[in-house]
């Protein structure tokens, strides 16, 4: 199933259960902008590639649309209107003044050097920067981008619109981000993964936990867990997964990663695959790493009792069903790894104000933000008797909804 029409899946068995009309269906579900451009770029060896890069802008009922920037090999349409989709949702289970959006473009950021990247991200800028900006569309870093990359393209930006810093956000902290934005989604997962746990009277000491993916999301996620007393028996990234029964070193995995962008080498572990890692005998499961890794084919290996979605997507609708008939308790996507858009929010409300937030003042308000959205999908999931993800979709399509015909169409 392709990655858009499994986001409609988990949209209308949601919608069906709000009673929402076709006609409303059909405006909610239908992305307002969909732009592709040809990127253009001189390599380092004085080669002329031309990239394709995207920006889908999905809905705006609720405000200005906002969205990662992903640079990955796996880009296509299809997928970046699923990702821009599932923005709009998210921002609304969260209750953000905003809507959805979301770009990339089709490229390995691994096999190229810095100027090279800075030149693809500047020329992108040049082909969209008419249809971004601080009260239209808000990019964001996402998978292989960074503050780095956000600090070129608001630069750029303002060279054809002036002095702006809202137009983007994730910049490094010292030239407009916001302090905690970059722990943030991993932050809140960390958060929510707790609150599941108080609804299910566990402990973090009794949970074994299996982290896929160590990038932004996993090392954050990580960090919080451990230092929550969660047990963390397994990690990866791309080199593999590190497993100990015993539970890991974190804080040496972070100080691995931090020296080798990699956990290739890291020691006191047994080195399983990717996929033993989704299948270990564990009491949690965080898939932070790439869409569709849980699906029809490996479901039925999965052991977890709780699956944390840090990535967008990990879990497709055929494994979901299986889930939802096992009682497998899944905190979806759009909650789980919100934490990252709401401190954008944050970030994007200082720049407009002029006014810096302390870090504690940035963690209390995301924990506020998070524990609230969590309370709303809880009981929507109890008293429609619906799965998390279920209840989740619902409120944040009740809300675009009604921003929809309040604002007329
Ligand atoms: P990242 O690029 O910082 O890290 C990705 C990690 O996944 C790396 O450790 C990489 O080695 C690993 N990885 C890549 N392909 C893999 C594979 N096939 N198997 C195992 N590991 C693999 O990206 P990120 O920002 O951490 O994002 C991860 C996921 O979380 C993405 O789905 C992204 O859309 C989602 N997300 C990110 C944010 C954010 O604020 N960064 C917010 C919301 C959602």
């Amino acid at each position: 199933m392709k990655a858009f029409e499994a986001v409609e899946k988990y949209f209308n068995k949601a919608a069906d259960h709000l009673e929402l009309p076709d006609s409303m269906r059909r405006l909610l579900v239908t992305c307002k902008r969909e732009v592709q451009v040809e990127v253009p770029v001189e390599m380092d060896d004085g080669r002329l590639e031309t990239l394709i890069g995207f920006r889908v802008q999905h809905n705006n009922a609720r405000g200005p649309m906002k969205g990662g920037l992903r640079y990955h090999w796996e880009v296509d349409l299809d997928e970046v209107r699923a990702l821009a989709s599932l923005m709009t949702w998210k921002t609304a289970v969260v209750n953000l003044p905003y809507g959805g959006a979301k770009g990339g473009i089709c490229i390995d950021p691994r096999k190229l050097s810095a100027k090279e990247l800075e030149r693809i991200t500047r020329k992108f800028v040049d082909q969209i920067h008419e249809i971004i900006g601080p009260d239209v569309d808000i990019p964001a870093p996402d998978m292989g981008t960074n503050a780095t990359v956000m600090s070129w393209i608001r630069n750029q930006w303002e060279k054809y619109h002036g002095f702006n810093p809202a137009v983007i956000t994730g910049k490094p902290v010292e030239h407009y981000g916001s302090k905690g934005r970059e722990e943030a989604t991993g932050r809140g997962l960390g958060i929510l993964a707790f609150k599941v746990l108080q609804r299910l009277g566990r402990f973090p000491k009794d949970t074994r936990v299996a982290i896929q993916g160590f990038g932004n999301v996993g090392t954050h996620a990580a960090k919080l867990l451990h230092e929550s007393d969660f047990k963390i028996v397994a990690i990866s990234d791309l080199s593999g997964a590190y497993y100990n029964p015993n539970g890991l070193d974190i804080p040496a995995a972070l100080k691995h990663v931090l020296q080798h962008h990699s956990l290739k080498g890291f020691g006191n572990a047994e080195l399983i695959t990717n996929e033993e890692l989704l299948a270990l005998n564990v009491e949690m499961l965080v898939p932070a790493a790439l869409g569709n890794v849980i699906n029809a084919s490996n479901v039925h290996s999965i052991k977890a009792q709780i699956i944390i979605e840090g990535a967008n997507g990990p879990v497709a609708p055929e494994a979901d069903d299986v889930f939802e008939a096992n009682k497998v308790l899944v905190l979806p996507d759009i909650l789980a790894n919100a934490g990252g858009v709401t401190v954008s929010y944050f970030e994007w409300v200082q720049n407009r104000q002029y006014y810096v937030w302390d870090l504690n003042r940035v963690r209390q308000s995301l924990d506020n933000v998070l524990s609230s959205a969590f309370e709303d999908v809880w009981q929507m999931s109890q008293e429609h008797k619906v799965s998390l993800r279920t209840a989740a979709f619902m409120i944040g399509i009740d809300r675009v909804r009604r921003a929809t015909e309040l604002s007329g169409y």
